[in-house]
């Protein structure tokens, strides 16, 4: 049994307003990037007609870890855990989706594509800025910003979407199916460990975080090497 039927039906339904409320279980608010997302997706899916059974039989390509993809993970199933997604730290909201042939479409969020939302939802920007990037709201403000965001995100969702994404046919560098290996016991810690992800020393067997080398973490910053 494929546990996305739901998601698929509502796909073929083209109902992406659905999927949008969907996915906002996943993201935790609406926000115009998140209808981006969702509204990116739904198109790649239905325009390759790819239905990914989560098997990276198909793989999504998102260029920026801003909210838009957490809706494109949603309504494709490639996800960061099912090693179906693609992380290109580039900062930019564009997304792909491709088979195993590596022949994928491309969706670049257009420029110009806030005034859209901005004409229907005029409060977002101005909440926006005063509540997330100067972190001066108070209750108030946080409540009425949630709501324009609702408001703001149904705007994306119910734009022709012509108007907010370009689409172009790209080939994409499919990467082999993601390895299975071995687990170790670091020495340290004791905590098991995935083999590559271990350095030897004097015979000894350590994980990252113990034989304090270096690794690369994803955080709201990109990708940092720590
Ligand atoms: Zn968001
Ligand atoms: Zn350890």
């Amino acid at each position: 049994m494929d546990p996305r039927r739901d998601i698929w039906d509502l796909i073929d339904r083209g109902d992406v307003e659905e999927l949008l409320h969907r996915a906002a279980v996943l993201h935790g608010h609406y926000c115009p990037g998140l209808a981006l997302g969702v509204k990116g997706g739904y198109e790649l899916v239905k325009r390759l007609d790819l239905k990914s059974e989560g098997m990276e039989d198909v793989l999504a390509v998102v260029e920026t870890n801003n909210c838009a993809s957490d809706g494109v993970q949603f309504v494709t199933g490639c996800s960061f855990g099912n090693n179906s997604l693609i992380f290109k730290d580039l900062g930019k909201t564009a997304f792909t989706l491709s088979d195993r042939d590596g022949k994928g479409l491309r969706a670049r969020v257009v420029n110009k594509a806030s005034e859209y939302w901005e004409e229907k939802a005029e409060e977002f920007s101005d909440l926006y800025e005063k509540v997330v990037d100067k972190r001066e709201g108070d209750e108030e403000d946080k409540e009425e910003l949630m709501s324009t965001s609702e408001k703001a995100s149904l705007a994306v969702i119910n734009t022709d979407v012509g108007k907010i994404f370009d689409f172009e046919d790209v080939e994409i560098k499919i990467p082999d199916y993601a390895p299975i290996h071995d687990s170790y016991i670091c020495d340290i810690c004791g905590e098991k460990v995935m083999a590559t992800r271990t350095v030897k020393k004097d015979g000894e067997i350590y994980c990252l975080e113990c034989a304090e080398e270096g690794y690369s973490k994803l955080t709201g910053y990109g990708i940092e090497r720590k």
